[in-house]
């Protein structure tokens, strides 16, 4: 075998290991395994890599690894878990801007005359330029550095519409001329409907989109594979791509959204409306009342939402659990899909506080066994507990799935006020005559519980 074949057979292994790194990604116990074995088919494709006869300036890559690498880390310990999402739309950004150099350099260096190349060059440009601003335009929103509020003006489709019509009309230029200026307004043009496109999609929608973006990033990966011919290149782009948007279907399916609604229906700009209103009064419950009714529960579902990432909560929470298993109760934690603000997030700080895989159920697991449960504890749950999306057909989230709690004989609902949850919606559930409000941060009250049960 000669240098190339040995370069191809790392990048075989490599894109085996990719592969089962994303399939152990699937279930939380190998989740972490899977991420390894990812990363190190990572490296084996990246040293493999630096073996290509091409290569004509290693201190320039060991300059940009090491650099990368000491950003990347500082970023990854700094970075808070809710701030997560935010990251991983700047690291998506990046690899846009990355795919979009490729095929710039490619342009500039090569004079590329041959068909597939040039437009591999042009798909490069288009989603790296796409994938870099509307990245960057949802890491503001998300960080709270513009409004997250979606920007809307009139006639904004179809500014958007024409923009795109343009990019497709330059493309077909480029490939027939292979002129500069039709690069560089392909440039210009698709960083300015990233923007654009990102402008009129709501804070709260960012997580979809960035799992969108992630996609394009992907796709922008993989048609550099096809500029600079590098195989595993186009693996991995096509394993991102095709991961990107399972995910973006799997979360706006939770939310029972189309993904047009996610793009364009500007959620979130005037708040929810629509629902018929809620009759009744909320009624709170001291957290020592609270504490007699679960020293006596014998089946406690948590069910988590944003508000316990807020709070940061995961860690009491879990200690309570610990403390209710050992009064003899049975402990479960319900997880819906879309919980939180980004995928997986409720997983996330569950594990990180080391709650065990088998105490966490998903959401058509617990429901058939909700109307069996003493107590289900809300912890920072709004729209994933609404019962109007089950019940009432004019409420902006009818039809999204719920974890049933309000079939529970008793609900305590932890929150710190009567704000509302993503969908800017009331709650019927705080409501119904067997739930009871516990006011105040999450992690204040949950504290505040454990103290009781150790007095
Ligand atoms: P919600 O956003 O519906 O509600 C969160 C609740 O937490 C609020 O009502 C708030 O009430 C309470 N809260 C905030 N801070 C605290 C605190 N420190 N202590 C106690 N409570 C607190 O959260 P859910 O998880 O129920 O629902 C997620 C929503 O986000 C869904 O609508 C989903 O569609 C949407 N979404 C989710 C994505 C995902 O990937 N997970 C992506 C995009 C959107 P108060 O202010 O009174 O305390």
């Amino acid at each position: 075998m000669d240098e190339k074949q040995y370069i191809d057979l790392a990048y075989i292994v490599a894109s085996i290991l990719f592969i089962f790194g994303i399939k152990m990604l699937g279930k939380a116990e190998t989740a972490r395994k899977g991420n390894l074995l990812s990363s190190v088919g990572m490296l084996l494709a990246m040293v493999a890599t630096l073996f290509y006869k091409e290569v004509i300036d290693y201190k320039l890559l060991i300059a940009g690894v090491a650099v990368g690498t000491i950003i990347g880390w500082i970023w990854a310990v700094k970075v808070k878990m809710t701030g997560m999402p935010e990251l991983v739309a700047l690291f998506n950004g990046f690899g846009g801007l990355a795919s979009l150099l490729v095929g710039w350099a490619e342009f500039e260096f090569h004079k590329n005359t041959d068909t597939v190349t040039l437009f591999a060059i042009y798909s490069t440009i288009l989603i790296g330029g796409i994938t870099f601003t509307g990245s960057f335009i949802a890491y503001l929103k998300l960080a709270g550095k513009m409004s997250g509020r979606p920007t809307l003006f009139p006639g904004q489709k179809a500014i958007n519409a024409v923009i795109f019509l343009i990019l497709l009309g330059l493309g077909g230029v480029y490939i027939f001329q292979n002129s500069a200026w039709s690069l560089y307004a392909i440039i210009a043009l698709s960083l300015l409907l990233g923007v654009m496109g990102v402008l009129p999609i709501g804070g709260g929608d960012m997580p979809v989109i960035i799992a969108f973006l992630n996609s394009f990033s992907g796709l922008a990966g993989a048609a550099a594979g096809f500029v600079i011919l590098n195989k595993v290149l186009i693996v991995a782009g096509c394993l991102v791509g095709t991961s990107g948007i399972i995910l973006t279907i799997i979360m706006c399916k939770a939310m029972n959204r189309t993904f047009g609604n996610v793009l364009f229906g500007g959620f979130g700009a005037a708040g929810g409306g629509g629902s018929k209103g809620v009759e009744g009064e909320m009624k709170g419950v001291s957290v020592e009342d609270a504490y007699y009714v679960l020293e006596a529960a014998q089946n406690v579902v948590f069910i988590p939402g944003y508000g316990m990432a807020v709070a940061q909560a995961q860690h009491v929470v879990k200690e309570l659990a610990v403390m209710l298993e050992k009064n003899g109760a049975e402990v479960r934690f319900a997880i819906h899909p879309v919980a939180g603000r980004m995928p997986g997030h409720m997983n996330v700080l569950l594990a990180e506080a080391d709650v065990p895989y088998e105490q966490l159920c998903e959401m058509d697991a617990i429901n058939p066994m909700m109307n069996q449960v003493d107590v289900a504890m809300v912890i920072g749950a709004n729209d994933v507990v609404n019962p109007a999306a089950a019940d009432d057909p004019s409420s902006p989230i009818y039809g999204m799935p719920i974890i049933k709690a309000y079939e529970a004989r008793t609900v305590f609902a932890l929150k710190r006020g009567k704000g509302s949850g993503f969908s800017g919606l009331e709650n019927a559930l705080f409501f119904r005559e067997n739930c009871r409000m516990i006011y105040g941060d999450a992690k204040e009250t949950i504290s505040a519980l454990i103290a009781q049960f150790k007095s």
